[in-house]
């Protein structure tokens, strides 16, 4: 369920016409919608018992007003570097509500995170806890952790976004968590306070998570009878959303929180989820003007001004994104919707049923709000995307986009 919906022939955003909205920030940008972001947090966190710590993956969607958003409704944040988790305070996350994921934490972030006071370190390594142990030292903290286990465990998702199975470079093998959690109990300035997984994105069965949170609950009683103190289950997020009308629905948030609830029932740990698509990738589209009519020998192209470095799901993960008219039309023309970046791989859709579009039309490409303006480049000296939050009929440039000028002022000639 999203926001966006045609009225009078136009496709708006909740109560704001695209079609105006284009006309005044300039295409292409993304646009977010306050009132999905809130819907679908407010589904997925009614779908777990109320002290659950639900922490917004911030790396779906990091904008400040998404966060923002997020943090008036009571999420936490997952954050995976300093930049994120600067975010996430300044967005007004508590910084108790703050979880600290990623392989390659440095000394630096660490500090930050301790002295702002975060809820959880999940640490990856061995080499991690040794240096998280000595940064709290020299900071007279207890940092607080989990260990993220790697439950090995084939989510069965695509091979770029899977991170669970042995063959990853995320958390500690499954067969090595009792070592690991005896080095973390002999460093005095780490405090266990329990254990974390995440087995990857965009995963659309139930089976994967059923497998992963049974082999997590079990290593809970081991390591309690190993004599550690857990009490709280981070169970990464991962649940997946329908890009295409024919993808298989993903399991509705109740039928997750039931799972994991059968998983972790009796055990009397705090639970933290980390959601980041299923909050956001619904509640964005790219929108962008046709530059172009092309007619190619065997295809008939439609040039955006979008490009594969505003979004790059398509190019990066052969993702598909629906892409839609902004004016309500019916199909009648079949078209291969590409950017203008040198690049093949910058193609958006092939063989697309669309109406027919000239130059200067606008289109959408939904279910761009997550993973999309977060991983955009400047390739070819192209300027991301802005990016416009909009609440009822009301909406605001959340992040500019760049000129030309200041991108190419980030440059610096020697002298
Ligand atoms: N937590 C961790 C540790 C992750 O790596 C990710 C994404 O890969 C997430 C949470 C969010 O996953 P998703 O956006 O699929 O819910």
């Amino acid at each position: 369920m999203n926001h966006f919906q045609y009225k009078d022939g136009r496709l708006f955003a909740e109560d704001v016409d695209l079609t105006a909205l284009a006309q005044k920030v300039g295409t292409p940008f993304y646009c977010y919608s306050s009132a999905t972001l809130e819907r679908h947090y407010r589904v997925f966190a009614e779908a777990f018992p109320k002290d659950t710590l639900i922490a917004y993956s911030v790396k779906a969607n990091g904008n400040l007003g998404v966060l923002k958003t997020l943090a008036q409704l009571g999420a936490g944040a997952d954050v995976v570097s300093g930049g994120e988790l600067k975010k996430a305070l300044k967005a007004g996350v508590p910084a108790n509500k703050i979880v600290f994921s990623g392989v390659g934490k440095t000394r630096a972030e660490m500090m930050l995170g301790l002295e702002a006071g975060i809820h959880q370190f999940n640490v990856e390594s061995e080499p991690e806890l040794a240096a998280l142990n000595s940064v709290a030292k020299e900071l007279g903290k207890r940092a607080p952790i989990t260990i993220r286990i790697n439950p090995d465990v084939d989510a069965k998702t695509h091979a770029k976004i899977t991170t669970g199975t042995s063959e990853n470079k995320f958390g500690i093998p499954w067969s090595r968590a009792r070592e690991a959690y005896k080095l973390a109990a002999s460093l005095p300035s780490l405090e266990i306070v329990g254990v974390d997984m995440h087995i990857g994105s965009q995963i659309t069965e139930l089976a994967p998570f059923e497998a992963a949170f049974a082999r997590v609950a079990d290593l809970v009683k081991t390591l309690r009878a190993d004599g550690h103190s857990i009490k709280r289950i981070d169970l990464g997020g991962g649940l997946g959303v329908p890009y295409a009308p024919t993808d298989p629905a993903p399991p509705a948030p109740e039928l997750y929180g039931a799972a994991v609830s059968r998983a972790v029932a009796g055990l009397g740990c705090e639970l933290i989820l980390e959601p980041g698509r299923l909050i956001a990738a619904n509640a964005g589209v790219l929108v962008s003007r046709v530059t172009y009519v092309k007619e190619g020998e065997a295809k008939k192209f439609l040039i955006l001004d979008a490009g594969m470095n505003d979004l790059i799901r398509p190019a990066m993960y052969d993702a598909h994104h629906e892409i839609v008219s902004v004016r309500e039309a019916a199909p009648a023309a079949v078209y291969d919707v590409v950017g203008p970046v040198c690049e093949s791989s910058d193609l958006f859709g092939s063989n697309r049923r669309l109406p027919e579009l000239k130059e200067g039309d606008l289109v959408a490409i939904l279910t761009a709000g997550a993973y999309g303006a977060v991983m955009a480049s400047a390739y070819n000296a192209r300027p991301p995307a802005a990016e416009v939050l909009v609440k009822g009929d009301q909406w605001a440039v959340v992040r500019p986009r760049m000129s030309d000028d200041e991108l190419i002022g980030l440059d610096r000639i020697p002298g």
